[in-house]
């Protein structure tokens, strides 16, 4: 492998773990309790190898297709690989998701739901979900409205019986984070949810200081997507 490559790969994920660390810290929080999740969504195989070569296990990806293409294969040789789906889940491609993930973080229709428990009985297994939250009510983003959240993570409980382990959101690119992370962690606190999947390259260091179990991060450790 390309030892200028390993360096780069290695030395940018040694800065994210230190902030994450440095952001925890003045936060009063254990530096372990934050899960760096490497978005690895269109880089190509020598940046992954170089990442897994790095020591990186957990990954975020956003289109289940193009996953199955850069993971599948993978999985035997990586001991301890975790697969985290961070991107709109169509009911149709619930068995595929189930198949190859971990943690699905986008949980945001009764649709879906029912999809994906009927996809947990034939595939006899359950990956661990989060429910995506829409903080900033875009038109155009997935995720269920602030407003909803309450009730949708009770019928999730009720109806279907799935353990919410998280949420998760994506704030509107052109406005403060701290916010939309504040109401994240507020809805998650009055349900009773664990964990926050919040925070992206530019800002999971703000991310941290409110409360996020997990940051998604890509450009940051990879280097900007081609
Ligand atoms: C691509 C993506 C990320 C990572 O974005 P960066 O800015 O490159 O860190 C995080 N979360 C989601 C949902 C994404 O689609």
């Amino acid at each position: 492998m390309d030892e200028k490559l390993l360096h780069e790969i290695a030395s940018a994920r040694s800065d994210v773990l230190a902030r994450i660390a440095a952001a925890a810290k003045s936060a009063g929080r254990e530096a372990a309790g934050v899960e760096l999740v490497a978005v690895s969504k269109v880089q190509p195989d020598e940046r992954i190898e170089a990442m897994l070569a790095a020591g990186q296990r957990v990954f975020g990806e956003n289109r289940v297709q193009e996953a199955e293409g850069r993971w599948e294969h993978r999985r035997a040789a990586h001991a301890g690989l975790e697969l985290r789906l961070i991107g709109p889940l169509q009911s149709n491609k619930a068995r595929e998701a189930v198949a190859l993930f971990d943690v699905i973080e986008t949980l945001d229709r009764t649709k879906l739901a029912g999809a994906l428990a009927d996809a947990f009985v034939q595939a006899g297994k359950t990956p661990r979900l989060y429910v995506q939250v829409n903080t900033g009510e875009e038109e155009q983003k997935a995720g269920v409205a602030p407003r909803d959240a309450d009730a949708f993570i009770a019928a999730m409980r009720r109806d279907y019986g799935f353990a919410i382990e998280g949420l998760m959101c994506i704030p509107p690119a052109e406005e403060p984070a701290g916010p939309h992370f504040a109401l994240l962690a507020k809805i998650a606190a009055r349900n009773g949810v664990a964990k926050l999947s919040m925070g992206m390259s530019a800002d999971y260091d703000i991310a941290v200081l409110f409360g996020a179990t997990s940051v998604r991060v890509g450009s940051a450790l990879f280097g900007a997507r081609g």
